[in-house]
């Protein structure tokens, strides 16, 4: 899960970083560990600047005459949350450079089966090849790799490559890749697990969601297809997709819980499926409560279908201090630590009242340990929770960082028991099929839930069961 932008656009380098930066900032949810941005200067050659800090330490950098004056063709972004290596290593874009082609390319996704690809195509790269970062533990940059040697395959020809990745990567992918052609190519797995938004309207843009289009003022925007691939060269727009067979199963947690809520996601409106994620919960596990208390944010329209569905007012009894960033993705050792910081109990608001809280789902259990006893300490009579998902059961080899199945909190156990290790005096999960209803398609992706890989090839369903947890090398 990670957060790209960019565009094949001619404009001077100070347009670029603030169009390229914009449509960062509107993707942080995406990804906080750390960010990459990169330029195509007009005369040829690529800058690429990553770091830990901040999207907004950008405008503060000293950036000197020289590059203030250049003109820039294109640029590629990218918000880090990492499903592979280590905490805050900032990777992307990946910038590989040969005599034939050079090319920068962020990815959002996983490529599970990464490692074999690293051994079994690395060795034919060739030694006069630059790829940065020189990074061996990680999937963003065997996947440059690959498409670096599928292309020379194919006469250099980096759509043809595109067209035979899936036949290569076990995973999920959407991309970007800018080349010194120039060209910019978007691309989505044939599953289409991940979002990815485009739009030729002015040059190319292109972003994880639709909302950095709008903000930069570009209303017309298209999704790309699963296993569409979109290239522009700044002349020609062409449209072509991989021969691989897959069926659509877009992931089903970017509408419980990723994607922003005034984005789309395969057509369908993130916010509306969210609100009937709450009136379908509410229809499966209605609660007896005075007031209906959000867990912000994400847990803030899933209740507001609950408390329409059952007529029961909705009160802001929690608030959530936003500059900790989120808990989830923290090292262990500072988890509950920043869940503690990150939430406080409005006690005026739920003080002696039977309340309900809604959430989108529970994973480690880290929040709802932490809110449950909270809200009862500052008066709250009883609390009842209920989740918009089912229990959440199984890694995700398709680009979401999930615990592995050691640490979830639901590991087998029953409602009622899980209940008591949070303290709370009810506990109801939505069921996986009112899940899937709320987003009115007809397939999704909901391993995470059901342990049920959608892939179609059997060596792949193989790799990923076998794979216990991903690779963590490094990670503590
Ligand atoms: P936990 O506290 O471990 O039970 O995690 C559940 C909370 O973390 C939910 O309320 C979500 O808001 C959020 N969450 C769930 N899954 C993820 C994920 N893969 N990455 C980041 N946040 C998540």
């Amino acid at each position: 899960m990670c957060g790209i932008a960019g565009f094949l656009y001619e404009r001077s380098f100070k347009d670029s970083l603030e169009s390229l930066i914009m449509m960062m900032y509107s993707l942080q949810h995406r990804g906080q560990e750390a960010f990459g941005i990169s330029f195509l200067f007009k005369e040829g050659s690529f800058y690429v600047m990553r770091s830990r800090q901040q999207l907004f330490s950008v405008f503060l950098k000293p950036w000197g005459a020289e590059v203030l004056k250049k003109e820039v063709l294109g640029a590629v972004g990218h918000l880090r949350y990492s499903t592979t290596g280590q905490y805050n290593a900032p990777a992307q874009p990946v910038l590989l450079e040969s005599s034939e082609m050079s090319f920068v390319l962020a990815f959002n996704g996983t490529i599970a089966n990464f490692n074999e690809i690293e051994s079994s195509f690395a060795k034919s790269l060739g030694k006069k090849v630059r790829v940065s970062p020189a990074l061996k533990n990680n999937d963003s940059v065997v996947l440059a790799k690959l498409l670096y040697i599928l292309a020379k395959e194919k006469g250099n020809d980096i759509v043809e490559a595109l067209k035979e990745l899936p036949y290569h990567a076990i995973g999920g992918y959407s991309i970007v890749l800018l080349t010194n052609e120039p060209r910019i190519v978007v691309a989505r797995d044939p599953y289409g697990f991940r979002p990815l938004f485009y739009s030729d309207s002015a040059g190319l843009h292109v972003a994880s969601e639709n909302p950095p289009l709008e903000l930069i003022g570009i209303n017309s925007w298209k999704e790309a297809e699963p296993g569409e691939i979109v290239s522009y060269n700044m002349l020609s727009i062409e449209k072509t997709r991989t021969s691989f067979k897959a069926e659509p199963s877009p992931c089903l947690f970017e509408y419980v819980y990723f994607s922003r809520p005034d984005s789309f996601f395969n057509g369908v409106s993130i916010y509306k499926a969210r609100l009937r994620m709450g009136e379908l919960l509410a229809r499966h596990a209605p609660a007896e409560g005075d007031i209906i208390v959000p867990v912000p944010e994400s847990g803030r329209i899933i209740a507001l279908g609950y408390s329409r569905a059952l007529g029961i007012p909705l009160e802001e009894g929690i608030i959530v201090n936003k500059y900790i960033g989120r808990g989830f993705i923290a090292p262990p050792i500072q988890r509950p630590l920043v869940t503690k910081i990150k939430y406080n109990i409005v006690g005026e608001a739920v003080k002696g009242k039977s309340i309900v809280i809604v959430d989108d789902s529970i994973v480690r259990g880290t929040t709802m340990r932490e809110l449950v006893p909270k809200l009862k300490s500052k008066g709250a009579k009883k609390v009842h929770v209920r989740i918009a998902s089912p229990p959440y059961t199984c890694p995700c080899y398709m680009g979401i960082d999930v615990p592995t199945k050691g640490e979830v909190l639901a590991k087998g156990f029953d409602e009622q028991k899980i209940g008591k290790m949070i303290n709370a005096d009810s506990l109801v999960y939505n069921t996986l099929e009112n899940l899937i209803s709320s987003t009115g398609l007809p397939k999704v992706c909901h391993a995470c839930f059901s342990c049920r890989y959608p892939f179609i090839d059997r060596k792949a369903i193989k790799y990923v069961e076998g794979l216990k947890v991903l690779n963590r090398r490094g990670r503590h």
